[in-house]
């Protein structure tokens, strides 16, 4: 069986103890139950450096952000090379709250795909319809258009090195509220953007596509029955590592 990712994105949470107790706790049980998917964590920035320090092949690192820019003058940013120098191995771009809080442009995601690819971390890409859309039947668009955007600016890239990308599906009006798509909704959806990504090339077809919204340890094992579903990304439920742990077990 190909193997499946269960990212836990733990955003702006936590201290130094907490992070460093969470990781252990989760790469522990991780080596107990002798999982065989690819797990990654998504900590805070500050935290990355004690923690590259506990990881182990049980565990990947991934970083919540990355500047669209090359080293220089861009204060406050942490450039795709400082996560290189890390051993970060992915990096998430295009999370609603960073599309919808921090108002990232496509033009600005676009850049930080870029770096990351020039650097060669991998890239979980984030896409998903608004509340307001969803209500409106606009879901299929407003996903074409992101995969279009992201396609056409990084072609080139993406032809070369489409395992460097995956795409994470989260409907912005399921993430963190205990809404979660109904099933027939999520087959329907992740069928469009397989097919998307076969209609625009064939050399496509390996990216993976994880489901993100509301996941928990009961309902992830139901979810993961979607066709075309790769794997999951955990938000709240990451930052109790019996809950993660749980969502692993079941996969
Ligand atoms: C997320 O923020 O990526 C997410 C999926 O959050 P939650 O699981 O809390 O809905």
């Amino acid at each position: 069986m190909p193997k499946k990712i269960i990212a836990g994105n733990w955003k702006q949470n936590g201290n130094l103890k907490s992070s460093v107790t969470l990781t252990k706790g989760t790469i522990s049980a991780l080596a107990r139950m002798k999982c065989k998917h690819e797990v990654i964590i998504f900590p805070p920035s500050v935290y990355l450096i004690p923690i590259q320090k506990l990881v182990s092949k049980k565990i990947k690192l991934g970083s919540q952000n990355v500047s669209a820019y090359d080293d220089g003058a861009f204060t406050g940013e942490i450039s795709a090379s400082m996560l290189k120098d890390l051993k970060v191995n992915y990096c998430l771009v295009g999370h609603s709250e960073r599309r919808h809080i921090i108002n990232e442009t496509e033009r600005a995601l676009s850049g930080k795909v870029t770096r990351l690819f020039e650097n060669n971390i991998r890239i979980i890409y984030c896409i998903g319809e608004t509340l307001e859309e969803y209500k409106g039947r606009k879901t299929k668009t407003i996903l074409r258009n992101q995969i279009n955007s992201l396609i056409k600016q990084n072609k080139g890239n993406l032809k070369k090195h489409p395992k460097n990308l995956t795409l994470a599906y989260e409907p912005v009006w399921a993430i963190g509220t205990g809404l979660v798509p109904s099933m027939s909704e999520l087959s329907d959806i992740f069928s469009f953007i397989r097919s998307t990504l076969n209609k625009v090339d064939s050399c496509y077809s390996s990216i993976k596509i994880l489901y993100g919204g509301s996941v928990t340890p009961d309902n992830a094992a139901e979810l993961m029955k979607t066709n075309h579903m790769d794997g999951l990304l955990v938000g709240g439920a990451s930052l109790i590592s019996k809950k993660f742990i749980d969502i692993c077990s079941t996969i």
